[in-house]
Formats: C-alpha cells, structure tokens, sequence
C-alpha cells in the first residue's frame, strides 16, 4: 500500500532524480516519465517474483501468439491495478496537477489494427488479474498502427515512429534474444544415429525481446507481454553481412500490416509471422529444458499451453514440432501427441480473404525445413483417413492443396481446441466454413464469445458511473462483475436513474469540448448521441449509418422534425482500401454539408472524429446513448466495441450478428433496438443469388430517395465518391445487403426516437444494459479459456 503522502514524495523524488526540474518546469511528459517511474518501482518485485514463482510453483502458463496488440496506454490503468489510482490523483491534485491532464501526454501502444489486437490486450488485463500465469508473445514493431488525417475530407495516413519516445513500460531483454533463420537450403545428415538437417545460405536473424510488464489488478500478479524486435547478429554470432542484408534484417518488424482481415504484402508478411514464431517457441522451450532438462517432453503439456490467436501464428504446430524433433531428438509420434496437447486455436473470421494461404513455392524458399515438416505433417494427416472418410473430405481439408499451404488447416489439425468468438460464429463454423472439420473432430469445437476488460472500460473511462455502482452496489463489482446484475433493483427508482442521466449527460459535455476542441464544431450535449466506431469496412456498413444520415437531412430540409441527434464516427481505413477511403471521404462531405445548412440549425451534426484508437475510444464511450452494430448478418464474428458502449449504458441499435444476439438475449428486446436480415435470410440469398438490389431500389420509394441523394448533386465535392458508392449499393448479389436492410434500419432508427422521448424510461433501459454485462466480462472469458482449453489454475496469491 503507498498513502498520498508517499505517493507525492516518489514522485517528487523521481522528477528530481530523472531530470533535475521543479514541478512548473516539467513538461507534461517529463511529468508522465516521473510518474511512470514511481508505477515501475510499484511492480519490479511482483514482477521478478511472478517469474520465479510460476518457475518454483512449476504451476502451467499459457503463451498468447498474437501478431497484434493494442494495449492504449498503461499509466493509468497500471496505477488503479496496482491499487494507487486515487493516491496517484490526490497527491497530484496538491502539487496542483491533474492526473488525467499528465496521463494524455502517454502515446497509444498501437500494434494492432483494431478489434484482434485489443481483444488480445484485454486478455492479457484479465489474465493477470484472475492470477493466471500468462505471457504475451508479439512482434516489436517500429511503425505502429499510421496515424490518420482528414485532408479536404480524404484519409491522410502519417506515420507512427512510436520507438523514437522511448517508452517507460518496455524491458530490452538482449540476454533472452533468439536467432532465427530464413532461406538457403539444408540437407539432411546423420549425426549420432539421427537425421539432422545441416543448413547452408542462410539468412540469420536476431530476435530480441522487449517485454512489458502486465500488472494484475490488486493481487501481486505481474505478468509479461513479450515483443519481439529483428536485429543483426554481432560479429561472433555470425560472420557475413552486407549492407543489403542489414536493410532487409531491420525491414522485418518495420511495419505493423495496416489491414485487419484481408492481408497484404506477402513475402515480409511470412517473414513476421515465422520470426515471432519461431523466437517465442524457442524462448518456450528454452525455459523448460532449464527447469526439466531435455528428457520430459512429456511434462511438455503439463506446463506450457501455446494460443494461436488467428491464423497468423500457425506456424506455432510446424515450428514446435521441427524444434522438438530436429534439435531436442523427439520422435515424430510422441512430438505430434505433444503438440496437439499444448495448442489451441481461435478463428477470427469466417471471410474466406481473411483465412490466409500461402503459396508453397515461396513458403518453401522462404522457409525449406519448415515447409518439409509441414508436408510431413500434411501427408500423414491424409493417411490417417485414408479409407475411413470420403476422399473428397481429405482434399478439402488438407493443409497444402491447390499449390497453397492453408494455416488455417495447419492450426486446426495441430490443435486439441479451435474456438469461434461468439456462439452464432461457432455455429457458423461448425456449419459452414469449417464444417468438414467439425464433423471429423467435433469435440475439439468450442465457443468462447469475447469480453472486454471491465477495468480500461469501465473503471477507467467512466470514474463516475464507477463511483454509482459503488453506491448502489458496494465496490465489489470491480472485482466481480456477476455484482452488477443487482443494480437491476434500482430499475425503478427514479433517483438513482436521475443520476444515471446525469452522469451520461456530464460526460458527453467532456466528448461536446473535445470535439469543439478538435474539430471547431459545437455540439448540444442534450441530443441523441449516437456512435459508430470501428475500423471502416464494407461489412461494417458504416455506408448504412450514412443513409440514415441522409434521411434525416432530407426531412429536416422537408420540415419533418426529429430530436436532435448528434452522430460520431470513428473509424481508420485500410490504405490500400479504396472502397472505405471512399465511404470516408463521403461522411465528411455530407458532414461538411449538414453542419453548415442553416436550415438545419443544430437539429442534426455529423462528426468524424480523427485518428479512432483505444485513447479516443475511451472518451467517446462513457458519451454514447446510441451504440451502432450494425454490421452484415453473419459477417461481424463478435465485435467487442458492442459490449464496451453496453457497459456504459448506451442502448444498441443492431443486426441480429456475433456477439449483439447474446447483448439481446441478456439484456431483452424491450432494451436492444434489432432489425435486418437474419441469418437464414442472408445465407439463403448467398445460396441462391436471390438478392436484387435494383428491385428494392426500384420499388421502395424510401430507398430510392435516399440513395438517389448520393448522385443527384446533394452533396458537393465528391460526385466520383458519391457515385462509387451508389454503384456498389446497386449492384447485382451486393455481398453486404445494404439496401435490403435499409428500410427496417429507418424503422428501427424510428423506435429510437420514440424511447429518446421519454428519458426516464431510455435511462432505465441504460441501467438494465449495465446490469447485464458479466457475461461480456473479460475477466469470465479468460476464466473459461482456462478452464476449458489451456487447462491452468491460479497462482496461489501472495
Ligand atoms: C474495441 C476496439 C475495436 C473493435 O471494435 P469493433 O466494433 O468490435 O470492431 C477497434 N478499435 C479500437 C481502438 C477498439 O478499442
């Protein structure tokens, strides 16, 4: 425990220490590296102690693989784990400084793209707060997820060199590095009795771990997120080296892949993955042949569990199965059986763009040995069925066909869990995608909806909503969510859902002044919130929310009234994706239009908000009344900004798709808002080509109108944009149904307007929203991964 008082002195101590300055000389990130310091000294012993205690207990850690990771940033939120938030802010607040003023001087951690990468950080949050030993294992990129301007309504994208402001938080472990090795060719020779490959021409490269401290909250757990940076060898690690090979070595962990479902850049893509790959299995195996020796790899599953967080690391069954048997002699049977004990999967997608292939060629010369393993693997997986199934089964399930390695395949044969992220996109899997699978292996299917960390969401974001639950509840739901369903007590007491409302109303006067501040615009607290953010995609049908848009301008021009509405977009493009650069460039065009309409005079105010991440995120939130998921039925596997808005009493307006049908079922339909097309529909129109956009448009007037408005000069200054999304709108089998769900989108939009008139009732149905998201807890997702997959039980807490 550290009182104020301690607080301020370390602090104080650290400022002088570090940089030799009084209080009014520091700048606010001088201000955020003493404060950052005090938190380091907070964790360091629980740090070093959770090491040697998972090692002394032998107790089972997982290893999370993801290729993404969007921590946000750490002062905050290792400051309330730690136990300190109120002291930190207190003793700041006497030496006349407020703590979330110097907390904004800490950039994002943004090594993710979007919704994989967080969904990873919260589960490391979670992790280490239910007092599971787990590790993180990612890549160290130098460009982070690019930085996005508007220019003249266009996406600009900067670059984000984040490394060039030294972060407090990471660790260069240069005595934990590994080498990892690319190309040349090998053969094999015999050495003692075993066929061992001798590698010749190839390319070796240095990964060295920066790790990051993942504190737990108030339990003396402090695990570790490990990063991983390529690097060239020194001198006596290995002899040649040319310029150009300096240049590719450095170019490997440069960029973050600015795309969240399709992929791009092959080659360097192949590259990252193996390279984190392969250094975090050797650092896996390294630890435990120091704890066991090399002659229990049958201990191997007892102790370590390895996550495949899509399908990027793969590579995970290939290389632990060519490390056990090349280097550590194990034989091929008894390294499989390993293998599949210690991996575990998780699917991400069932968008056929997103489930990644390789083309075997360029796996084989980027990677000869691993390429022959996985043929190994591949060929005795065919001879296991052989004659037991339908061939035809075998050929649409192998890892290499068609000329291509699909890692998917590899992930699922080399596993003993393959999860989806909410239960209509397990059953989706199990019922479409990966059907035959699911028929060979049934009992390796499991769902594991997400969660999200109640801590950054909601603890952090919205210290006043956090402040009523503790008077209504006591403040044991910020260790234990299931506390919050009790809140439903107060559904009818007008009190507390007074305070609800005013809770909600002061934090969208916060978001009102940064919205003033970033864009000029003013907006009246008072309206309708509502807010769309997330990565801008087609299936995502941002373009959706821009029709309604639309419709509201029409009728406000035409003097039909609505309440006033203020709608807040969020959202990054892809750079290579032409369509959402598109769609971004028509929302700030008729934002620009819709803004400066006199006529409109405040009724309506469409904001696009630059550079969406987790820090922006967390100020619009705790703001929202109106949370928009409105994505293609089928298409969204969870999402997981759903649940953050859920948790901060916005109501959801949503297609029945992932993770909104398990919000309605929780919450009620008298407290979602749901419409569109449902599964069945949209599968059956995919079946049978039956979708004709054209009809809709031709025959529902409210359609024709609205969309008409893209075309028909309404909007200036974007007429190619305008019409590129019209066309997409119209076009024959349009994969995402826009049209189609146009109409019932407006009614829905039409019943949102009708509960906004009675705000005690709307401050209800916020209040039931909160109750009811346990389940969306990340903390109960991580407990159920542990339990169910990786087979881990807490440390014993000090
Ligand atoms: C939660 C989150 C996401 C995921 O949002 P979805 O709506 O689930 O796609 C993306 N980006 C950031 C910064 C987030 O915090």
């Amino acid at each position: 425990m550290m009182t104020k008082d301690e607080f301020k002195q370390a602090f104080l101590d650290e400022l002088d220490t570090h940089f030799s300055v009084a209080i009014d000389e520091a700048t606010d990130y001088e201000l955020f590296e003493a404060l950052s310091a005090v938190v380091r000294h907070g964790y360091s012993e629980n740090w070093r102690r959770t090491r040697t205690e998972d090692n002394r207990q032998q107790t089972k850690q997982v290893y999370y693989f993801s290729i993404e990771f969007l921590p946000g940033t750490l002062l905050r939120s290792n400051l309330l784990n730690l136990g300190w938030l109120d002291q930190a802010r207190e003793a700041l607040h006497d030496l006349k400084l407020d703590l979330d003023q110097v907390a904004l001087a800490e950039p994002d951690l943004a090594l993710g793209n979007g919704g994989l990468g967080r969904l990873a950080s919260c589960f490391m949050d979670s992790l280490a707060s239910e007092g599971y030993a787990a590790n993180g294992n990612g890549i160290y990129y130098k460009y982070g997820l690019f930085k996005q301007k508007f220019v003249d309504g266009y996406q600009v994208e900067m670059p984000n060199d984040w490394t060039k402001s030294d972060s407090p938080w990471l660790v260069r472990r240069k005595g934990k590095a590994a080498l990892v090795h690319f190309g040349g060719h090998y053969t094999m020779i015999e050495q003692d009795g075993w066929l061992t490959p001798e590698y010749e021409g190839d390319q070796v490269v240095l990964a060295v771990p920066y790790d990051i401290a993942v504190v737990g909250y108030h339990n003396h757990v402090t695990n570790t997120m490990r990063l991983w940076n390529a690097e060239i060898p020194s001198e006596d690690e290995i002899d040649y080296r040319t310029i150009q090979d300096r240049r590719t070595i450095e170019d490997l962990t440069s960029v973050l892949y600015p795309n969240d479902s399709t992929y791009d850049g092959r080659l360097l893509r192949l590259k990252q993955e193996y390279f984190f790959v392969s250094a975090g299995i050797q650092s896996i195996l390294r630890y435990f042949v120091k704890n066991n020796g090399t002659n229990a790899w049958d201990q191997l599953p007892d102790e370590v569990a390895i996550h495949i967080n899509d399908t990027h690391p793969a590579m995970c069954v290939a290389e632990l199965m060519r490390l056990l048997v090349d280097d550590y002699r194990v034989d091929w049977e008894r390294a499989w059986q390993i293998t599949q004990q210690v991996m575990s999967y998780t699917n991400h997608t069932i968008m056929a763009e997103a489930l990644e292939k390789w083309d075997v060629n360029m796996f084989r010369q980027l990677l000869p040995r691993l390429m022959d393993i996985i043929t190994e693997i591949d060929r005795r997986y065919a001879e296991s069925l052989q004659g037991r199934v339908d061939g035809q089964i075998i050929d649409r399930t192998r890892i290499i066909s068609g000329n291509q390695v699909h890692m998917a395949h590899l992930a699922i044969i080399g596993s003993h869990s393959i999860n989806g992220v909410a239960e209509l996109h397990t059953q989706l899997l199990e019922t479409t995608v990966l059907n035959d699978f699911y028929n060979l292996y049934p009992d390796r299917f499991n769902n594991k909806t997400n969660g999200i960390t109640l801590r950054r969401w909601l603890q952090l974001a919205n210290p006043q909503l956090s402040h009523l639950l503790d008077e209504q509840l006591g403040s044991q739901w910020r260790n234990d969510s299931a506390q919050l369903l009790k809140l439903t007590k107060a559904a009818d007491d007008p009190k507390v859902l007074n305070q609800l409302a005013k809770i909600k109303l002061a934090n969208k006067q916060k978001l009102a002044q940064l919205i003033k501040q970033q864009t000029g615009l003013e907006v009246d607290p008072q309206a309708i919130f509502d807010v769309q953010v997330k990565r801008l995609h087609a299936y995502k049908r941002q373009t959706l929310k821009l029709l309604h848009v639309l419709a509201l301008y029409r009728d406000l021009k035409n003097g039909i009234d609505h309440p006033k509405r203020v709608v807040i977009f969020g959202a990054k493009a892809a750079p290579s994706y032409v369509y959402a650069k598109q769609v971004i460039k028509v929302i700030n065009e008729v934002a620009k239009l819709i803004n400066h309409d006199p006529a409109i005079n405040d009724r309506l105010k469409v904001v696009f908000l630059e550079n969406y991440g987790v820090t922006l995120a967390e100020q619009i939130i705790p703001a929202a009344d109106l949370s928009e998921q409105i994505s293609t039925t089928t298409k969204e596997a969870s999402g997981t900004s759903n649940m953050k808005l859920m948790a901060n009493g916005a109501l959801t307006i949503a297609t029945m798709d992932g993770a909104n049908v398990e919000i309605a079922e929780a919450v009620g339909d008298d407290n979602i808002f749901i419409f569109g097309l449902n599964k069945d529909q949209v599968n059956q129109a995919y079946a049978d080509h039956s979708y004709d956009p054209q009809q809709v448009y031709n025959q529902s007037p409210v359609v024709k109108s609205v969309v008409d408005m893209l075309i028909d000069g309404t909007i200036p200054a974007c007429q190619a944009e305008g019409k590129a999304l019209y066309d997409s709108f119209v076009q024959a089998n349009e994969p995402f149904f826009v049209l189609a769900d146009l109409e019932s989108y407006l009614q829905a939009q039409a019943r949102v307007e009708t509960a906004w008139q009675d705000q005690e009732a709307w401050a209800k149905r916020s209040l039931i929203n909160i109750a009811h998201v346990e389940r969306f807890d990340a903390d109960h997702t991580v407990q159920l991964y542990a339990q169910d997959i990786w087979h881990l039980t807490p440390l014993a807490q000090a």
